[in-house]
């Protein structure tokens, strides 16, 4: 293990004791994992015990935050807010450039951490820092694009100027889920910085170190400590904290809880956007190439152990093709390697936690007794590790079960025969959802005319989800009960902003002039608004 890590990493070897569990076994420094910690904003005395998926072992105790931590935390990051407005945009860019470079470099170990935390495929992990570097490129390279002032038509040519200006929200509220650690903990925070913000970043419990792991990388690029504060504790006690003192808030979580966050922002008339869950429809129409479909639908259902926000629970296949589809798709998905290690060559990891792990299982078992067939997978996997379940098809999948239509978030995917577009369409437009779909099909114009009557914030043909999640200038984000807003490209940096429109007005008033009376005044400006439209004005 240690020739994989700087020699200043963050992993020792634990206690091993094959006989009694089979999974490797991985401890964090402590002089590290202190280290981290102290980044958080947390006095209460109180500490939480995290523990890894991997062998469900300790990894580390995270100093809790109290209320009054958290208004501290809003006033640090207030103050520092407003030197940071000031900077340059250029300055501003200069620093996620560094921090790019940083998150390249440290990759290693920012993938340690997070397989520990998740227990999630090293390649999965992966995804993580390359996601955060494409968002930090992406967002640096644009950011005049985004926020320079612009100018604007006026009421009266030339002589009204106006000038649309991008002023910072403010302190941005950032409160993000466990299963993409690191990338949750950045990626929506970045373009706020960007945007001449402070944020205060509430991880989920789970995930501390992670994000605490982003903060210090934060610090490194050059960015003002206190400008990114961290805070930690249960969600339902901080989480209303930040609504109460946030002047954004950014959330990704669970649809239910995203309900209660926008009730407490629309209370206090502050903007929120909102990532949440999908029952994610994956259509396989009848000129795809088989082999690449499966190939897709094994990482569009099972990557991250289908814990992504955005992966494929529901597998629409044309009737003509739907016996040599799932064949390939059984064949693939027997195939995959599961494993609860650090290395590389796992197709699947661990689930992250019991809760999970309760969900799945209750949701194929509730599937099984109501009479849907297991096509394959359908256990859990304890000789593996605590928390593993095996890739699962289910078949016969009725809308009496309750994987039906509600997400499972576990590695389980139901498949079901369609005879024509229209209807696969109208099923996978089927349940409140409406985040992300996937088609395979030869034909691309087919292809994006059949994606633009469905109903989800992106749409992915010939891929799961990689290609519009990668592509940051592409916006991303749920339509109906799947969320309100987009992260990435322009909209993932303007709803960190308000618009301020500054007009100047030379030569002529908005009154009568030189002794003109009101009625004259009005048949002037009559005239003047037809001429403006012959003439072609917006
Ligand atoms: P969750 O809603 O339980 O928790 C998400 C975050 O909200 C955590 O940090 C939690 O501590 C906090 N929280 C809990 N109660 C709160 C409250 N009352 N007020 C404020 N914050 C509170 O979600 P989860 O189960 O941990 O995460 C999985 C869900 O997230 C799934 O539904 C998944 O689809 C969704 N998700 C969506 C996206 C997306 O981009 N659309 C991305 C990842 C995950």
């Amino acid at each position: 293990m240690s020739d994989r890590h700087p020699s200043s990493g963050p992993l020792v070897e634990g206690p091993h004791d094959p006989e009694h569990d089979p999974t490797a076994s991985y401890a964090l420094d402590r002089g590290y994992v202190a280290d981290l910690t102290r980044r958080s904003a947390a006095t209460s005395g109180r500490s939480v015990e995290v523990r890894s998926p991997i062998g469900d072992q300790p990894l580390a105790h995270i100093p809790q935050s109290s209320e009054d931590d958290v208004e501290e935390a809003f006033r640090r990051a207030r103050r520092a807010q407003s030197d940071w407005a000031r900077t340059s945009i250029d300055s501003r860019a200069d620093a996620l450039l560094r921090l790019h470079d940083l998150i390249l470099d440290r990759q290693d170990e920012i993938i340690d951490l997070v397989c520990l935390e998740s227990g999630k495929a090293r390649k999965h992990a992966f995804d993580e820092p390359m996601h955060i570097a494409l968002t930090a490129r992406y967002y640096a390279r644009t950011a005049h694009e985004h926020l320079d002032t612009r100018r604007v038509r006026g009421v009266i040519p030339v002589l009204t100027r106006i000038d649309v200006n991008r002023v910072p929200k403010g302190v941005v509220g950032v409160i993000s889920p466990w299963n993409y650690p690191f990338t949750m903990a950045l990626c929506d925070g970045l373009p706020a910085l960007l945007a001449g913000n402070a944020v205060v970043a509430k991880p989920d419990a789970q995930s501390m170190l992670s994000a605490l792991l982003a903060a210090r990388l934060l610090d490194e690029a050059g960015f003002p400590p206190d400008l990114w504060q961290v805070v930690a504790g249960p969600g339902a006690e901080i989480g209303p904290a930040l609504v109460q003192r946030a002047d954004h808030i950014c959330f990704t979580g669970s649809t239910a809880t995203g309900r209660l966050v926008a009730t407490g922002c629309a209370e206090r008339l502050i903007g929120c956007s909102l990532e949440l869950g999908g029952k994610n429809p994956i259509l396989v129409l009848r000129d795809a190439d088989l082999e690449k479909a499966a190939e897709g639908a094994v990482r569009a259902a099972f990557s991250n152990a289908g814990q992504l926000c955005v992966s494929m629970e529901r597998l629409f296949v044309a009737d003509q093709i739907y016996d040599r589809f799932l064949e390939r798709f059984v064949a693939r998905t027997e195939a995959m390697t599961l494993g609860a290690t650090l290395d590389w060559g796992n197709d699947m990891g661990s689930l992250v936690s019991r809760r999970q792990l309760e969900t799945v299982t209750a949701h194929v078992d509730d599937a099984v007794a109501k009479g849907a067939r297991v096509l394959t997978g359908g256990r859990g996997r304890p000789d593996l590790g605590p928390f593993f379940y095996e890739p699962t098809i289910l078949e016969g999948v009725t809308p009496a079960m309750t994987c039906f239509g509600n997400e499972t978030f576990g590695p389980v995917v139901s498949a079901y025969r369609f005879q024509d577009e229209a209807e696969a369409i109208a099923r996978a437009n089927d349940g409140e959802y409406g985040l992300n779909a996937s088609i395979y099909s030869r034909n691309g114009a087919r292809s994006r005319h059949v994606a633009r009557q469905i109903r989800c914030g992106t749409v992915n043909v010939n891929e799961a989800f990689a290609a519009s999640f990668g592509s940051i200038e592409a916006p991303m984000g749920g339509m109906r009960s799947s969320g309100l807003g987009r992260r990435q490209g322009s909209e993932g940096v303007l709803r960190f902003t308000e618009t301020q429109s500054v007009a100047t007005q030379r030569v002529m008033r908005f009154a009568p002039s030189y002794g003109m009376s009101d009625e004259m005044y009005a048949k002037v400006m009559t005239a003047s608004l037809r001429v403006m439209k012959k003439m072609g004005r917006a």
